[in-house]
């Protein structure tokens, strides 16, 4: 049995109101994703995966609900969870005129990574950026920012990690290659993963277990073949990802 303390996450009737009057973002949401697993938040637009993805950083203030990360309360002792977490998303911008090692640089100083430069070089390895680490970040393809992204995300060799619609943007085969990317690090390191997605064939190829949002609700949970028994891929990306 998976108790709280032993989860990656463990979230209890989290909810988020922006506006008292508006509807909420997301409502009464609770989970446990276990250690080492990989789950996805599945929703279309305004479903409230970033919503989500920014209470669990610790980014915005939960208007109700508990979270857990690796054990520690983040009302509480949100740094000692942040310090064994990682996140990464393709809308949050690298500073432009940093090189790619220094922008990689900037995050390995903030977690206190022991030899730094030796990480770096490691990740560059495995992310194919070793000729691009002198390049100024600005002037890379959506495809090369990505990975710098997924690259500045594990510089602290996280035991959580956050991913907000890690392949958006890019072109079909980029998008292939980070997917395979991350089906080799979710086998191999041991890291607990969150996906948000609005791509079904993604957290059917990534994700052991679904939560599906809309409006800020989950309407359903499951194995994404679960889901796909259930409501047949066209049905469900037309109810739930508002895909005609
Ligand atoms: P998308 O893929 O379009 O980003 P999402 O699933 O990530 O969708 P959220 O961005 O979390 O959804 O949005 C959930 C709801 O909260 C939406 O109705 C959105 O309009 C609203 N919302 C998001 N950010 C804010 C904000 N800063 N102020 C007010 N409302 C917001």
């Amino acid at each position: 049995m998976i108790t709280d303390d032993n989860a990656a996450l463990a979230v209890q009737g989290l909810t988020k109101r922006y506006r008292p009057e508006g509807a909420p973002a997301v409502v009464d949401l609770s989970f446990t994703l276990p250690r080492g697993a990989t789950w996805g938040l599945l929703g279309g637009n305004g479903a409230g995966k970033t919503t989500t993805i920014a209470m669990l950083l610790g980014l915005l203030v939960p208007s109700g609900g508990r979270i857990l990360a690796l054990g520690h309360d983040m009302a509480v002792d949100r740094f000692a969870a942040l310090a064994r977490m990682n996140f990464s998303s393709p809308y949050v911008a690298l500073p432009h005129r940093l090189s790619v090692a220094e922008n990689l640089m900037v995050y390995a100083h903030l977690y206190g990574v022991p030899k730094p430069r030796q990480r770096i070089e490691e990740l560059a390895e495995q992310l194919q950026l070793t000729d691009l680490l002198k390049r100024p970040a600005g002037e890379l393809s959506a495809g090369q920012k990505t990975r710098v992204a997924l690259a500045k995300s594990l510089v602290n060799r996280p035991d959580l990690l956050l991913l907000d619609e890690p392949t958006a943007s890019l072109d079909p085969d980029t998008g292939d290659w980070v997917r395979s990317w991350l089906e080799r690090y979710r086998a191999e390191s041991g890291c607990a993963i969150l996906l948000a997605s609005h791509n079904m064939a993604e957290v059917e190829r990534l994700c052991a277990e679904v939560l599906v949002l809309r409006a800020g609700r989950v309407v359903d949970r499951g194995s994404p073949s679960a889901l796909l028994e259930r409501y047949g891929r066209d049905d469900l990306e037309e109810v739930f990802l508002d895909i005609a």
